[in-house]
């Protein structure tokens, strides 16, 4: 029985798993945390005041408190029964990283003890060698090293019987390069900070500090672990190369919002136990639009803090599917011809006053404040489109951006029509010859529309891959199975030096004589002018908008080996070197990781593509094949007339005709392969891979090997069918 029936049948008889009732949710929210609480209760005064000044401030722990805090924190493990540690951290490969090493260690005199030291707390040095590094190491001839980053806590991940005290890391050079997502990311959000908090002292000189928020809403696809197993596409590359769609697929929409089906509903529990003793805030869980496809999104947290949640559940839901006969895949397209998974990134901007920058505000002042970061918003992605789309490619979204229900590769800004309205009465009152005397412009009432305006961007468009919406702005073209930290990182940056250049506009005129909140609004209507060609309000995945933003000369850079020429470019480096979050260096080298990265994943996806057509898809059509010559033959030389077995000939025709095809093409793809292999500057792979095998071959293949899929005997066909990943369960 081949492994396709053979998961059938498993499914069919599997028993429900089941999961143990969950206590309330407020018991065991952050119990493997070392959260402020528990810090309090395993550390002494000094240290705790220690450690509290670290987390607040993202600052180095004090070194002379770092054994001191590091027995706190191995005390509070050991109670919970953690025998191992390890530094936790996110480099370049896309996933997170972890180097286990036991608490036990020998004295000189061979007794055995379990210590954790504060060297061991604040720095590591793993085996970085196998860590991506794009040359950085090679050039620097340094080694790399893992920092403990005190603005996330500590926690303890369970793993089957094992727990394992996790220290969230960043991942630098001897020589300070960064290695990995965090040390940018927590550059870029010092650097936004700063700038914001200048640009906020405009209309109140008590904020001190401002950090930016971030909710992810994390889609992703359920299916059976047998089912999965049997198709080595998943396995392989998280995504079906071949695949015919099913009858039904999710033109009924009944899935949307439906119920969730039992044993996903027993995985979904689980997952949200697990998420939430990690201190992982999940609100929401439903179904999505395609069949399989689920959403979880958490209440949103500090920017940093987010991000490593993000990562932390995207590794919590593998394993714990796995414990469930599951698999989950966070591929932005595993599946053609139904829809992908994004995750959306909603971020706004909070005040140490608890004021959220994005909301509009209740009295003129407040107002003003709110549009000034939301018109900035506005022009920072305006100007910098291309980076913003640059910090989203890969190989596996590239699937998904233009791929009509997901955002197009397009960067524009959706913002209502109320707010659109607003901006164009800006647009039209302030004048060159307005003084002080007139106040009229400052009367701009958004506060008195509130409601309004929530209604306008609660039923907002969908299409938008930058949509406000309300009191954030959702950011929808980053993929499902990206790390968060670089969009992040680019926003962030990209918003603090927007901020900056602000703050110098409106202080020049402040100089000449203005005041202070008529210079605001001559910056903000010149900005509105500036950067209104990046608003669009209109269907995001129409054809007229890929012609409009032809004209209004917007970039739309489909793959990602052109999309990341944006991060080397001139005026990338200036941008990046100005604000300290990426040297011209480690701009170069992440350019080269991540076309090496593309390279690697069209390569693996053309390979699994050759293998599945000539070990699974021909085998199946050349015996089906066979059956039908045999068949033709027999009703010939029994002495039936042609007109009688016409329809085999035809089918015979049709099938013979697709082995060919399927065959013929997969060797002219390996051949391609071949000549992209031989290629030495890492860009013009890329773009090889892209265009010469990925853009001519893969498309083609799979439509003949799915045409075969329809034709064969289903008792020959061994890869497992959509409407069986999609609908058994
Ligand atoms: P939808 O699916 O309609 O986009 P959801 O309610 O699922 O909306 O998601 C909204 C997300 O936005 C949640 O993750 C929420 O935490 C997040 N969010 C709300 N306010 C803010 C904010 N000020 N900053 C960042 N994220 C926010
Ligand atoms: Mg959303």
């Amino acid at each position: 029985m081949s492994l396709r029936f053979e998961a059938i049948q498993n499914l069919v008889t599997a028993p429900e798993t089941s999961v143990k009732a969950s206590a309330k949710v407020t018991e065991i929210f952050g119990k493997n945390v070392f959260n402020l609480k528990t810090a309090r209760e395993h550390l002494s005064d000094e240290a705790f005041k220690s450690f509290l000044s670290s987390t607040r401030s993202g600052q180095k722990i004090d070194r002379t408190m770092a054994d001191q805090i590091a027995n706190g924190i191995r005390s509070w493990a050991e109670s919970k029964g953690v025998t191992h540690f390890t530094h936790w951290f996110q480099p370049l490969t896309g996933s997170t990283a972890e180097k286990h090493d036991s608490f036990f260690t020998l004295k000189t005199d061979g007794t055995a003890i379990e210590e954790f030291v504060g060297d061991a707390l604040v720095q590591q040095e793993p085996d970085a060698s196998s860590f991506p590094s794009g040359g950085l190491r090679a050039t620097f001839e340094a080694r790399g090293y893992t920092a403990w980053d005190p603005s996330s806590p500590p926690f303890i991940m369970e793993m089957n019987n094992g727990k394992t005290l996790c220290i969230p890391t960043i991942f630098v050079s001897y020589t300070g390069e960064s290695l990995d997502y965090k040390a940018p990311l927590l550059k870029a959000l010092d650097a936004l900070n700063k700038a914001a908090v200048d640009v906020c002292n405009y209309f109140d000189k008590n904020i001190s500090k401002v950090t930016a928020t971030l909710g992810w809403e994390q889609e992703y696809f359920v299916i059976d672990e047998a089912l999965f197993n049997a198709r080595p596409d998943l396995v392989m590359t998280g995504r079906t190369v071949y695949g015919q769609s099913s009858a039904k697929n999710q033109q009924l929409e009944d899935h949307y919002f439906g119920s969730i089906p039992g044993r996903f509903y027993s995985y979904m529990r689980d997952l949200e136990t697990e998420a939430y003793k990690l201190g992982i805030p999940l609100r929401t869980r439903h179904n999505e639009v395609a069949p399989s496809q689920f959403e979880c999104a958490p209440i949103f947290e500090e920017v940093g803090l987010a991000v490593d949640h993000n990562t932390l559940l995207m590794d919590v839901m593998d394993r714990v599917a796995r414990r469930h006969n599951l698999r989950v895949l966070l591929h932005e397209k595993p599946f053609a011809g139904i829809n992908g998974s994004g995750k959306h990134n909603n971020w706004s901007m909070q005040t140490d006053t608890g004021i959220n920058l994005l909301a509009p505000g209740k009295t003129p002042k407040t107002n003003l404040m709110f549009l000034t970061f939301f018109v900035n918003t506005i022009k920072a992605v305006h100007d910098y489109a291309d980076i913003l789309r640059a910090s989203i490619a890969s190989a596996s979204n590239d699937y998904r951006l233009g791929a009509n229900e997901a955002p197009p590769a397009i960067i524009s800004v959706f913002i209502g029509q109320y707010l659109t309205k607003a901006l164009q009465d800006i647009k039209e009152r302030v004048s060159d010859k307005m003084d002080e005397t007139d106040e009229s412009m400052l009367k701009i009432d958004i506060h008195r529309s509130i409601p309004e305006l929530l209604l306008d961007n609660t039923d907002r468009n969908r299409t938008s891959p930058f949509a406000f919406t309300g009191n954030k702005f959702e950011f929808r073209a980053v993929g499902s199975s990206a790390n968060c930290a670089n969009p992040m990182t680019i926003l962030n940056t990209i918003m603090a030096n927007t901020l900056q250049q602000f703050k110098t506009e409106v202080d020049e005129l402040i100089k000449k004589g203005e005041k202070k909140e008529i210079a605001i609004m001559h910056i903000i209507r010149q900005y509105i002018v500036e950067s209104e060609s990046v608003l669009f309000e209109g269907d995001g995945y129409s054809q007229q908008w890929e012609n409009e933003a032809t004209k209004r000369k917007l970039p739309n850079v489909k793959t990602t080996p052109f999309a990341l020429d944006a991060m080397i470019t001139a005026k990338a480096k200036q941008l990046f070197d100005a604000n300290n979050i990426y040297t011209k260096n480690e701009l170069e080298a992440r350019h080269e990781i991540e076309l090496e990265r593309y390279i690697k994943k069209v390569q693996i996806e053309s390979r699994i593509m050759g293998e599945l057509a000539t070990s699974h898809i021909l085998p199946s059509a050349i015996r089906y094949q066979n059956l039908l010559a045999k068949n033709i033959r027999g009703l010939k030389e029994a002495g039936l007339s042609e007109d009688k077995y016409a329809n085999q000939k035809q089918i015979l025709d049709k099938i013979s005709e697709h082995i060919n095809k399927t065959s013929d093409l997969v060797e002219k793809m390996i051949n391609a392969r071949k000549v992209a292999n031989k290629m030495t500057d890492t860009r013009e792979k890329a773009i090889a891979y892209q265009t010469k095998v990925k853009e001519t071959f893969f498309d083609k293949i799979r439509y003949h090997a799915d045409k075969l899929e329809l034709l064969v005997d289903d008792r020959e066909w061994y890869l497992p069918k959509y409407r069986e990943l999609l609908f058994l369960r």
